[in-house]
């Protein structure tokens, strides 16, 4: 039976960012990485890797460029110069500007499909390799480690178990880890746009009475759309006919970047907050969306994951030669505790707050958004949470 010292179940944006972030060390120290995956790299099934597109913030983009990746991401990675913030039907509006915030950027837009393959291409083959597709079944806890059954009925051990399969993680369950879930009885609908204007770098993040929406630009002057529904109306949306779809959509998002012309294929995820309520034991580390899934609109998941990925990385590089001891483990966590927290909060109120219809809850909102365009050091505190710099230390100047 072979054996390696970090088995990471699940080679997504997660997964795959963890390999990466580790193997410059693993090779100082002899570690071998190995990535467990069902869906072949370049797959468009793969669920990180579809048609989706991500806000990576510009604390994201420190951690690919301490890595050594953003170089080989940013020809694809659409800067966010602006953010405007809009109540539908009220005057509260707000604007957060890169130049004001000292920043080249507050954020970037990236294609999934293309972080993916930058991500496998960086990959080390001596330090990192691959068992794809394969799926891995079952797992225990075994002195010193893990045993991992697959689906092609092999085995192997690891040091290290990283359980990166997302949030509907199957794995988790089995080894007893309990979750809080929270839905939010709605769906986020998304979809490339082409607007009629160029979008010269805005993102709109609007909230209406049907459920807030995120306007996001894409390389090509195309846009990302990622429209919060309730569930029977988001299938309904999911399913008119494009015309149509265009025409609720312009109604909704009215004629900032001109008339919408082209919508590409729609899909469809159900939403939830999701915290695993362990995320290490001995030997084991859940991480990514199997540790928290968050509500999509203010564009947090992946760039606290990734925040999550750099700090496991360092504590395991400074750890004891064979990864996997429990004090490492749970100083790691300790040090993501707060930024878990203040993010999974922060993502948690504004969906809340811009996602209601009630009346004293909207009037407030509109106050807020006022209020954040006429207070400079509450529009930069919200700029910087949303820049995924809340815990961080401050960027200006570094760029
Ligand atoms: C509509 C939408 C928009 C979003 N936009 C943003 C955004 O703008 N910014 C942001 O920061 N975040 C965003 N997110 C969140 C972000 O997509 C997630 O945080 C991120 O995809 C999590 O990656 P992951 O690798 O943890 O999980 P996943 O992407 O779910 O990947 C899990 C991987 O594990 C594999 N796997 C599953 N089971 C097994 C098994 N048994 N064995 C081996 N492998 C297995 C799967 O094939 C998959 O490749 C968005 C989410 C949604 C739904």
């Amino acid at each position: 039976m072979s054996r390696v010292n970090l088995a990471i179940i699940g080679g997504g944006l997660v997964g795959a960012s963890l390999a990466l972030a580790l193997q410059a060390g693993a090779k100082a120290r002899g570690w071998k990485i190995l990535l467990i995956e069902p869906f072949a790299p370049g797959d468009s099934f793969q669920p990180s890797y579809d048609a989706r597109s991500s806000a990576l913030s510009f604390g994201t983009r420190q951690i690919y460029q301490h890595l050594g990746l953003w170089q080989t991401i940013s020809p694809r990675a659409e800067p966010i110069r602006q953010i405007q913030v809009s109540d539908r039907g009220r005057f509260g509006a707000t604007r957060l500007d890169a130049l004001e915030e000292g920043v080249p950027a507050l954020g970037y837009v990236v294609e999934n499909a293309w972080l993916g393959q930058c991500l496998w291409q960086g990959l080390d083959s001596e330090v990192v390799s691959w068992r794809c597709p394969a799926e891995v079944k079952a797992m225990q806890a075994i002195e010193g480690g893990y045993r991992l059954l697959l689906d092609d009925d092999t085995s192997l051990e690891c040091d290290l178990a990283v359980l990166a399969d997302g949030g509907r993680s199957g794995l988790r369950e089995q080894l007893g880890i309990h979750v809080r879930r929270t839905p939010y009885e709605q769906s986020a609908l998304i979809a490339n746009i082409t607007p009629g204007e160029a979008h010269c770098g805005q993102a709109f993040e609007r909230f209406t009475e049907q459920g807030p929406m995120a306007l996001l630009p894409l390389p090509d002057n195309r846009c990302a759309l990622v429209w919060t529904r309730q569930g029977m109306d988001a299938r309904r949306l999911a399913e008119i006919d494009e015309r149509s779809f265009l025409r609720e959509l312009q109604d909704a998002f009215g004629y900032r970047l001109g008339a919408l012309r082209q919508v590409g294929a729609r899909h469809l995820y159900p939403l939830a907050l999701i915290e695993a309520q362990e995320q290490v034991r001995p030997h084991l580390v859940v991480l990514g969306n199997a540790a928290h899934s968050l509500h999509p609109i203010a564009g947090q998941g992946f760039n606290l994951s990734l925040r999550d990925v750099q700090s496991l990385a360092d504590a395991l590089l400074a750890g004891p030669q064979h990864p996997g001891d429990l004090a490492t483990l749970q100083a790691y966590h300790q040090r993501q505790r707060l930024d878990q927290a203040l993010t999974i909060g922060f993502s948690d109120q504004v969906t809340r707050l811009f996602g209601s219809n009630q009346p004293l809850l909207a009037a407030g909102r509109n106050i807020g958004l006022l209020g954040l365009d006429l207070l400079p050091p509450a529009k930069s505190w919200f700029a910087r949470q949303a820049m995924g710099l809340g815990t961080r230390p401050d960027p200006r100047g570094q760029a």
